[in-house]
């Protein structure tokens, strides 16, 4: 158990999102608080894509957490509930940045975690903190949805806890984005963005939502807006695939774990799935990397090609307010960056010690400094 300790509340350190919301959450007393800050992520508005769509564009930058996903948010929960019911190992189905969380929490718990990823298929980031944080990490040799189904037969047979998104802690903590949105706009946006695997997190949201329409926080439901990538689409097509296939991995899942709920989740909030291909994925996070400033890894982008895709078919009206969800940091899947539009390397250029040269590269004539 980690020390006890009890954070001034109004000091400006953020306490995690078991504190700062716990009269909203299923806690009591008995839960220990296993927090490594996660949430309180910033609602950053972009220029640029409000520029380019004539609505009112917010980025809700999720790869601030504690292990640059929002997956924290619902892990704090998740590990917290586990302990407090006395498990002594969690295990999780990953395509990365739930193993890297579940690791994360459960080091810091003093617990074990067990990962099962699909073999090959995690960016090296996640892959790393996985193995950082000391998660016993097991390769399968399939995808992600044959490691969910071994993760739930495991957790029902043996003396292991499954904290991914089908444990309902993980969408409870989850939904506390939603809250924060609406504390800093004032109120729910009009539309809301978000980038969809097993559709936990798009569940979440329209959760935290209608709860803070139901506390009169808020005034509307934001319509909901889901976005799968092409070759991984579901959701889209209403049937399953058997051989998910895109860039981004985060999202690389063939059946939804909370079809279900999303599909309630669509028709309450007057909602819509899409699909992208990996084509527009990348032209996305080149945008928003570099006209907003915010790195994203490949999934997450699709949360701004949904947007400009939506713009562009009329959906989309001049004025409205747009929150993106942009799910998980661009250093933990780095390599897209670096590569350009017609997919060749990026070449960085090399110079001597030698500043009229470096001067005549960057093209600037000779004069004093601004
Ligand atoms: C987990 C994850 C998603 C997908 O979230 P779901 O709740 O599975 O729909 C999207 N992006 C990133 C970076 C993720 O880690």
């Amino acid at each position: 158990m980690p020390a006890e300790y009890t954070p001034r509340p109004n000091s400006r350190q953020w306490r995690g999102v078991l504190r700062e919301y716990a009269d909203r959450l299923d806690i009591s007393d008995a839960t220990p608080v296993i927090t490594l800050g996660e949430g309180g992520t910033p609602l950053i508005p972009a220029a640029a894509l409000s520029a380019r769509t004539g609505a009112n564009v917010f980025v809700k930058f999720e790869g601030m957490n504690p292990t640059g996903s929002f997956k924290d948010r619902g892990m704090t929960m998740a590990i917290s509930k586990a302990v407090e019911h006395g498990a002594k190992a969690v295990i999780c189905a990953s395509t990365g940045n739930t193993s890297a969380s579940a690791a994360a929490y459960a080091t810091h718990a003093g617990i074990q975690a067990v990962v099962l990823v699909p073999e090959g298929k995690i960016a090296m980031g996640k892959l790393s903190q996985a193995i950082a944080h000391n998660a016993q990490l097991l390769q399968v040799q399939g995808n992600f949805d044959d490691c969910l189904e071994i993760a739930r037969d495991l957790a029902t047979n043996y003396p292991v806890h499954l904290v991914n998104s089908v444990n309902p802690d993980r969408i409870e903590g989850q939904k506390t984005a939603a809250f924060e949105v609406v504390e800093v706009l004032g109120d729910a946006p009009d539309f809301h963005i978000v980038p969809v695997g097993n559709a936990g997190n798009y569940t979440a949201y329209h959760r935290g939502y209608t709860e803070e329409l139901k506390r009169g926080e808020s005034t509307k439901q934001p319509r909901m807006f889901g976005f799968q990538a092409a070759g991984s689409a579901p959701l889209v097509l209403g049937h399953p695939v058997k051989n998910p296939d895109t860039i981004a991995s985060a999202i690389r899942i063939g059946n939804p774990a909370s079809w279900d709920l999303a599909l309630n989740a669509r028709a309450d909030s007057d909602g819509y799935f899409g699909a992208i291909d990996d084509t527009h994925i990348l032209e996305a996070h080149r945008i928003l990397s570099a006209e907003v400033g915010i790195f994203v890894e490949p999934a997450s982008a699709i949360s701004v090609a949904g947007l400009l895709e939506r713009s562009a078919a009329g959906v989309i009206p001049a004025g409205a307010t747009v929150v993106l969800t942009v799910t998980g940091h661009g250093l933990k899947d780095p390599q897209w960056a670096l590569r350009t539009a017609d997919g060749s390397d990026v070449q960085p250029t090399i110079v001597p010690v030698d500043v009229k040269a470096i001067a005549e590269v960057l093209g600037l004539a000779a004069g004093a400094g601004a």
